[in-house]
């Protein structure tokens, strides 16, 4: 262990050959943050001058989150560096890490090619190799921007304009300065050689604006080991097998039109028949939940959207209204205001509370076209919302029902890791509602958690400004999160639309109300599904279960009575009558991820049986056809994810 005496005077020990970074606090908020980062050698004396005012140090370990960014950081400086080298004229946007890596923005005389980066990479290395020391200096503005001038470097000096105060931390390694808050790794040989890849040129806006410069940013991602990296470009290769637009093509699933418009989205047979499976599941469920399923109109009047807000907080999502004789109609942004005017069509009594109401709502909200990415980010999806409206004393057992609810539903899709996040009241003023309701409220959604016993984050503050709410994100197999359940509840509506209820004691009383989704928009549930299996479906969501094979031409008319067995049966069966030979019939069936074939010749003909395959390439033989449709039944009563 090596001792560390602390400029306060108290003593940490760190393990010998610990990579720590340092980190000072208490210097206020701008000095804190740009305080350097250090590979720790045993030599603390730079940290020591940069304490000597009040500082205390934080000591991030190899491995940590900060540690990783602070390193992903680096490697963006290496890269601006390396960039510099190769095209001297180019000029320095911004390079931040990020979640799953780093960018730098450059602007530059040509298009980069996939060329460049190769050479860009090359030289990256070479300034690793050398081991460059990155010093951190703070400067006054004006200097900083007597030394961007000189260089060039007309967005950097934009960038020392929207800084407060009047000092900048610059960061230089050997021939390259740049503007930045740090912090960093102490020098250019702490990102390693083998361990860091870039991947994609890709354009953005200076600053995000379409009407500021276009630039190219270069994405990349380091890592500590280069095993690391591996993992990762392996997981980017597999998600790039099983991206839901490619695949949703290749599976005939969904297309989206130029001619009808972008994020609109057309369902073909198997893709509608694989949504429908999901949404008589759904309302099965809902059933048995004790849910009242409703349905309700696409556009409403300017006075609803009025009273629900939503003209007045969420006009920038909403489209432009259509005019009806005379009177503006918006397309609906969401589900809820109609609902209420059906809580509303009449008096509630306590004893009728709570009441749940579901619909698979389809709802219309603008999105820059930008950001519209296949199923995921759409124009016109639809929600599985539902409102319950419930007393007080109901609260605590309806969350739980929900979340339990939520929590099987999503099992159900085989998904069983989740990522649990309860968002709780905004500081004050920015919050609706008495502070007891929140109080009450949030205490009900914890219990839910603790009694299921998942670990959650709680999001402080993060509440929505009417309530607060659980967020549930699934981890498919490659561990990327998707936002499905959303529980939330909502002390707006229920002032806004005046919602009562008769409560045991005569008297009108105001009841809770909560939005809830468990699937989120069916479109982005799909679209995770498709990248979650990569297509080849658990069997009870197939849109085809089975491909019956005859071999020869007069094979077909057993086909034909063996389909019509499975499809008695419930099992979602078709013929390939196509003049394909047999194996060719097979890859197809493969390739379309059908989980089932059965191969029919002479012998299985006269047996009464069929050879079955699965989409594993896996050959079981030859079996009678009962014994077949036996096998595939329980697999789809059970929602197994294997085959067998
Ligand atoms: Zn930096
Ligand atoms: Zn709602």
């Amino acid at each position: 262990m090596i001792r560390i005496t602390l400029p306060d005077g108290s003593v940490r020990e760190v393990q010998e050959g610990t990579t720590i970074l340092e980190v000072a606090e208490g210097l206020g908020p701008r000095l804190a943050r740009s305080t350097a980062c250090a590979r720790f050698d045993g030599e603390l004396r730079d940290v020591r001058e940069r304490l000597a005012k009040d500082g205390a140090l934080v000591l991030f370990t190899a491995g940590s989150p900060e540690a990783l960014e602070t390193l992903r950081h680096t490697a963006t400086h290496v890269m601006a560096q390396a960039v510099k080298r190769l095209l001297p004229d180019a000029k320095l946007g911004i390079g931040p890490a990020i979640e799953d890596g780093f960018y730098y923005d450059f602007d530059l005389p040509r298009s980069l090619t996939e060329d460049d980066l190769a050479k860009i990479s090359d030289e990256m290395k070479a300034i690793i190799a050398t081991d460059l020391p990155i010093t951190r200096r703070e400067v006054s503005k004006k200097e900083a921007r007597a030394l961007l001038e000189k260089r060039g470097e007309t967005y950097k000096l934009e960038l020392v304009e929207d800084l407060e105060g009047d000092l900048v931390t610059l960061f230089e390694q050997g021939d390259f300065v740049d503007l930045c808050r740090g912090p960093h790794l102490r020098s250019t040989g702490g990102v390693k050689a083998d361990a860091f890849k870039l991947l994609s040129v890709a354009g953005a806006y200076w600053r995000g604006d379409e009407k500021r410069p276009m630039l190219q940013r270069i994405y990349g991602t380091a890592f500590e080991k280069a095993k690391d990296l591996a993992d990762r470009l392996w997981q980017l290769e597999e998600a790039a097998k099983r991206d839901h637009r490619k695949l949703g093509k290749d599976l005939d699933l969904f297309s989206i039109h130029e001619e009808g418009g972008a994020g609109l989205v057309c369902w073909h047979p198997k893709g509608a028949r694989l949504r429908r499976t999901i949404e008589e599941f759904w309302y099965a469920e809902h059933d048995r939940a004790g849910y009242e399923t409703v349905t309700t109109p696409h556009i409403g009047k300017a006075d609803l959207w009025s009273i629900s807000g939503h003209l007045g907080f969420y006009r920038e999502n909403m489209y432009s209204p259509m005019d009806i004789d005379g009177v503006d109609y918006y397309i609906k942004p969401m589900n809820c205001p109609y609902q209420i005017l059906i809580y509303k069509t009449r008096m509630h009594s306590y004893r009728e509370l709570p009441i749940r109401m579901a619909e698979l709502g389809t709802v219309y909200r603008y999105e820059r076209s930008g950001v519209l990415h296949g199923l995921l980010r759409v124009r016109g999806f639809t929600i599985d919302d539902a409102h319950i409206i419930c007393r007080a004393d109901q609260i605590d057992g309806e969350i739980r029902r929900v979340y339990e609810f939520s929590m099987n539903m999503l099992s159900a899709f085989g998904f069983d890791t989740f990522d649990i996040y309860l968002a709780t009241r905004p500081r004050e003023g920015k919050a609706v509602g008495e502070p007891e309701r929140w109080e009450q409220a949030t205490a009900a959604l914890r219990s839910a958690l603790d009694a299921r016993g998942l670990p959650y984050a709680v999001d402080e503050g993060g509440g929505a400004f009417y309530g607060p709410k659980i967020d549930i994100k699934v981890r498919d197999s490659l561990g990327r999160p998707w936002q499905c359940s959303t529980i939330q509840f909502d002390f707006n509506l229920p002032d806004r639309f005046d919602m009562t209820y008769i409560a045991e004691d005569g008297r009108q009383a105001r009841p809770y109300m909560v939005h809830r989704a468990l699937l989120g928009s069916l479109e982005r549930f799909i679209g995770c599904l498709i990248e979650t299996y990569g297509g080849a479906f658990p069997v009870w969501l197939a849109p085809v279960q089975a491909a019956v094979i005859p071999i020869a031409d007069r094979h077909v008319a057993y086909a034909h009575d063996v389909a019509a067995k499975m499809k008695a049966a419930g099992i979602r069966a078709i013929v390939d009558e196509t003049s394909e030979r047999m194996n060719a019939k097979i890859r197809n069936a493969q390739l379309q991820k059908i989980p089932y074939m059965l191969v029919l010749g002479d012998r299985e003909q006269e047996a009464g049986a069929a050879s079955l395959r699965l989409r594993t390439e896996e050959d079981l033989g030859a079996k009678p056809i009962g014994e077949i449709i036996d096998l595939v039944r329980r697999t789809i009563d059970t929602k197994s994810l294997g085959l067998t």
